[in-house]
């Protein structure tokens, strides 16, 4: 869980045991080589980061805030915030507390969601 932009200590921890060695060096390399999780790597099919690895961590997330008796936060709220909880994993802090610094967050707009710009930091 993430409260005023502060990511709860012991959920870090126990996503960061989950994602294990194997996982933080996944992200950490992503993150080293293009300054964000938010991408598709190429290849054939392409690989987007945020739909298939995301997927995993974000339905962790969920696992761990029923295990620590902490309401789920709406499904958009964690397509918001797994890449700065991986991020946080890998001891790299986030300054914006609605996306991961990237800029953009998704919001429901007209019915579907939609990329907009991040409310909190307006695009950066
Ligand atoms: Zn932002």
């Amino acid at each position: 869980m993430r409260s005023e932009g502060k990511w709860d200590g012991k959920f870090i921890a126990e996503l960061a045991g989950w994602l294990g060695t194997d996982g933080l060096k996944f992200f950490g390399d992503i993150l080293d080589k293009y300054k964000t999780l938010n991408v598709v790597l190429p290849g054939k099919p392409p690989h987007p980061v945020h739909m298939r690895e995301g997927m995993q961590v974000r339905n962790h997330m969920r696992h761990l805030h029923t295990e620590m008796g902490h309401p789920y936060e709406d499904a958009h709220w964690y397509d918001n915030h797994w890449m700065a909880a991986v991020k946080e994993c890998l001891g790299i802090e986030t300054k914006c507390i609605d996306c991961d610094d990237t800029g953009y967050t998704w919001q429901l707009v007209e019915g579907s969601y939609k990329k907009v710009n991040c409310p909190a930091c307006k695009g950066g």
